[in-house]
């Protein structure tokens, strides 16, 4: 199989020949009958997501294995780590396997189960990590996303347990008693129109516990979606003293701020923008923008977290907390990354495929496109501009905060391994 007349990276255009998985040639000018145009598309190696909500089991009004890595595909990505806060929750070597073996039924890319920390989610003892590790699933990142793990004790013995097995804990750093309650971000809006704040020293406190933490037993930290200037600075600190701490940021929190939960186009109090973190202010977006940029913040992870109409379209503090991002993923990134001179798409390469799949330890993901690497590839048209039209989402949720909006490029195509599960922007 031969995909023609593509820039690799944005670079000058060739053609990749396919055999068996692999790239088996990559060169200017082969051609084939058969042969897939890529029309002068950039290529980069399939994104990686390390933070993605596939609901099932128990959720799957909201989402499915399959549904979403659809979605997945459609936005570019042959790799996602499913996190753990399902019904029953992944907390053993059993529930793992089940979403493993979900994903190698019905998935369209590779689905790599994240096992939690905590047995069902409750912060009180620590899950059966080893016998998960050593499972089919294979799990090499742990997280109670959706809550942190707070108790300092906990979380020093998952840092210590997850060394034996080249392991990583993905923190949700959020102090819960500081954040009680909270609607969304706390500061000049909240106090304008009364709801109750999420300050940003509930995240920065147990970033910077937590760094400590992993440099006194010398293990992997990594900080799932960074919303604040100074948990960039704390990570930044951590990172001159040579302590493993990685860090991702989301495409909504590169882009939105709280003021929409005052003003915007689809009115005051719209829920679609209730997410957890909160979307924060203008002088964090830049200072998040400026860390992905500078590599303090390692990658871009999408937090996709579907949720049903009736979870969300109800008055904002019923409302669930979160937002789908797999299928507007790299369209924002490029808005706010590649549009701003911030990036080049080799940089968005690194951010959303190369390191992800390093954090996440999936050696066959991530890898250039050159001869006799995995043929995990995907096809992007950076001069499109699509209008968000969710109902055109593969995701089984709707709730995108990009609804209506027009955004930069549009995945054409992605290959999982050779294997076409996406071609001129529809799913194969
Ligand atoms: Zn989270």
């Amino acid at each position: 199989m031969i995909i023609k007349n593509v820039r690799i990276l944005g670079g000058e255009p060739v053609s990749i020949r396919i055999a068996d998985g692999v790239i088996a040639e990559v060169a200017p000018g082969l051609d084939a009958p058969e042969a897939i145009d890529g029309a002068g598309a950039i290529a980069l190696p399939g994104l990686v997501d390390l933070h993605t909500h596939l609901r099932e089991p128990g959720r799957e009004d909201a989402e499915t294995v399959r549904t979403g890595t659809q979605s997945a595909a459609r936005g570019g990505y042959t790799a996602v780590h499913a996190m753990a806060n399902t019904s029953p929750v992944a907390d053993t070597a059993g529930v793992v396997e089940q979403v493993w073996r979900l994903g190698r039924e019905h998935a369209l890319c590779d689905v790599h189960p994240v096992g939690a920390v905590t047995v069902g989610l409750e912060g009180r003892q620590l899950a059966e990590l080893g016998a998960m590790a050593d499972s089919a699933a294979r799990v090499r990142v742990f997280s109670d996303d959706g809550k942190c793990v707070d108790d300092a004790v906990l979380m020093r013995r998952a840092l210590e347990y997850v060394k034996a097995f080249d392991g990583v804990v993905a923190q949700h750093a959020q102090e819960p008693r500081l954040t009680s309650g909270a609607q969304m971000n706390e500061g000049v809006v909240s106090g304008r129109l009364g709801l109750a704040g999420w300050p940003a020293v509930a995240e920065e406190a147990i970033i910077a516990r937590d760094c400590l933490l992993a440099a006194h037993v010398g293990s992997r930290l990594h900080v799932c979606h960074v919303s604040t200037a100074g948990s960039v600075e704390i990570i930044r600190w951590a990172k001159s003293k040579g302590w493993n701490v990685t860090a991702e940021v989301t495409p909504h929190h590169l882009l939105l701020t709280d003021d929409l939960v005052e003003e915007s186009p689809v009115g005051a109090y719209n829920p679609i923008y209730k997410v957890n973190p909160p979307l924060r202010t203008r002088a964090d977006v830049e200072a998040l923008r400026a860390a992905l940029a500078d590599g303090t913040i390692d990658i871009v992870a999408t937090d996709h977290a579907p949720h049903p109409v009736e979870d969300k379209e109800t008055e904002w503090s019923a409302a669930a907390m979160g937002m789908v991002g797999l299928e507007t993923a790299l369209s924002v990134v490029q808005e706010a990354m590649v549009e701003t001179g911030l990036l080049d798409w080799a940089g968005v390469a690194q951010r959303m495929s190369a390191l992800p799949a390093r954090i996440g330890r999936l050696p066959g993901q991530g890898r250039p496109l050159e001869v006799g690497e995995p043929a995990n590839i995907m096809l992007y048209d950076p001069s499109a501009r699509t209008e968000v039209d969710p109902s055109a989402f593969a995701s089984k949720s709707r709730n995108t905060p990009y609804e209506g909006m027009t955004l930069p490029g549009r995945v054409v195509a992605t290959f999982l391994r050779g294997r076409p599960t996406v071609l001129e922007g529809k799913l194969v």
